[in-house]
């Protein structure tokens, strides 16, 4: 099975970096294809933690590939800061290979992000405020730069000119605004009032400024750039195996999750082969990867969301805080409703359940098996119109919980009961197999079902 895509089946944070590393052992090469450092993989090695917000959590495996694909958009700052960290622990980052392709952001897109989600005020879709969006924008636009532009500075020049030029009305904006924001907080007083102290322009916004800068990034990052869709297509067609690793969610992708409060990429299984140059038939696989309840950060529909001491009780065990934001996740039951829409929109073929040792402790269990409108008509599968999806109130199954601690279970007979009964139920209703459990956050803390897959190196 040489091609493995793995997708966050839920609205991310599922535990995609622990199963990724789980499956990785077998691999060739580890592959991110879209999303930028918005997305933070925590992995548990040896008691030591790593996270990750860039890199593929493959670079724990330093004989390995570790792919940043053409669908990733890349801050070169943040990734220079995440190689030079993993240096310092110790990690060879050797194998670390990065797409000519994939698209660069830029200050001015980090800039632009924070000033929409200002503007949108209480509308504001929650992003991470990293430039992402606006990254994703320009490459659609045709006015991306791209990590192969770092290589020549003089198209390196002529491209941050031509991508400035066009935003410059909004960026005059921003700067109205951040003039406000300043006079408001006083800080124009502090500063002893001298008005052009806070009206000097932004030197991170300065044509010479930048290109000096990103040539400089540039030629710390050449070793690592690459032709990475060849790459795959080598180790493809030599019989190797590819992961995958998606980031985000299927919830949360931009076409087919709660838009707009989405993220700017498709983290569905689909975009796998359009974010790291494979064709569909070289895709075997797709892991979904489901919490065995349900979280979510920042806005949006989220039918099954608990604001009582039973969500209180799941971010406590849980320890729902974003990796790379740390902020607090909004917990609920388990979407089956949800997931089984995730199955379809990815073809899953395998399921990893994570996080079941969060449940005990909790009974009853309850999952959403159907929504009814607030007009009362029943939803057995997702809706597509957002307001529906807004107003709708999940039905649940109940289902007998367990209290025994599962850190320590390794096989599927150490289980209690009832949680055999929850993850048979769950499986029964979205049609896939569960192939992993998860029972804490250790990678030796998980239960294989069925047979641990065998992955064929090249
Ligand atoms: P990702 O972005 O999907 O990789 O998810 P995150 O890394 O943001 O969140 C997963 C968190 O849950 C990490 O802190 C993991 O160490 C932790 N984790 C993963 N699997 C399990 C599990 O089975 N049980 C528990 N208790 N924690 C887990």
């Amino acid at each position: 099975m040489p091609g493995i895509v793995i997708v966050g089946a839920q609205w991310g944070d599922e535990g995609k970096g622990k199963v990724t590393d789980l499956l990785a052992a077998g691999a060739d090469a580890i592959v991110r294809f879209q999303g930028g450092n918005n997305a933070g993989h925590t992995i548990v090695r040896d008691g030591e933690l790593f996270k990750f917000h860039l890199i593929p959590s493959g670079i724990l495996y330093p004989e390995k590939a570790c792919v940043i694909g053409n669908g990733v958009v890349l801050d070169p700052r943040i990734l220079l800061e995440e190689i030079e960290g993993l240096k310092r622990r110790g990690i060879d980052v050797g194998n670390l290979r990065i797409s000519a392709n994939a698209h660069l952001i830029m200050p001015y897109h980090v800039l632009l992000d924070t000033a929409g989600e200002v503007k949108l005020g209480k509308l504001s879709i929650g992003t991470t405020r990293r430039g992402i969006g606006p990254c994703y924008a320009d490459k659609a636009l045709r006015l991306g730069i791209r990590v192969q532009d770092l290589l020549d500075e003089k198209i390196l020049r002529k491209k941050i000119l031509a991508a400035l030029e066009p935003k410059q009305q909004a960026l005059r904006e921003l700067s109205v605004q951040r003039r406000k924001l300043r006079k408001e907080a006083g800080e124009g007083a502090r500063q002893g009032g001298d008005p052009s102290v806070a009206d000097a322009p932004d030197p991170r916004l300065d044509l010479h400024t930048m290109t000096e800068e990103f040539a400089g990034y540039g030629h710390r990052l050449e070793p690592h750039i690459a032709d990475t869709s060849r790459l795959c297509w080598n180790l493809l067609d030599g019989g190797g195996t590819v992961l995958f690793e998606g980031a985000q969610a299927t919830l949360l992708d931009l076409d087919h999750g709660t838009y707009p409060f989405v993220t700017s990429s498709n983290p569905i299984a689909g975009a796998a082969c359009v974010g790291a140059g494979v064709g569909p038939t070289d895709i075997d696989e797709v892991w979904g990867v489901a919490k065995a309840y349900a979280t979510r950060v920042g806005a949006g529909p989220f039918p099954t969301e608990l604001l009582d001491s039973v969500g209180r009780q799941m971010l406590e065990a849980g320890h729902e805080f974003g990796t790379t934001t740390g902020r607090e996740r909004r917990c609920g039951w388990m979407d089956l409703v949800a997931l089984r829409y995730a199955v379809r929109l990815n073809r899953m073929s395998a399921l990893a359940v994570t996080k079941l040792d969060v449940l005990s402790g909790i009974d009853p269990l309850r999952v959403a098996v159907r929504y009814r409108s607030r007009e009362g008509a029943v939803f057995d599968s997702f809706p597509y119109h957002q307001s529906i999806l807004h107003s709708a109130q999940p039905e649940y199954e109940e289902l007998p919980g367990f209290e025994a601690d599962l850190s320590a279970c390794r096989s599927e007979a150490d289980l209690p009961p009832q949680a055999r009964a929850y993850l048979d139920f769950v499986a029964g209703f979205v049609g896939v197999p569960i192939r992993l459990v998860g029972v804490g956050p250790g990678r030796d803390q998980v239960v294989w079902m069925g047979d641990e897959p065998r992955l064929r190196a090249a």
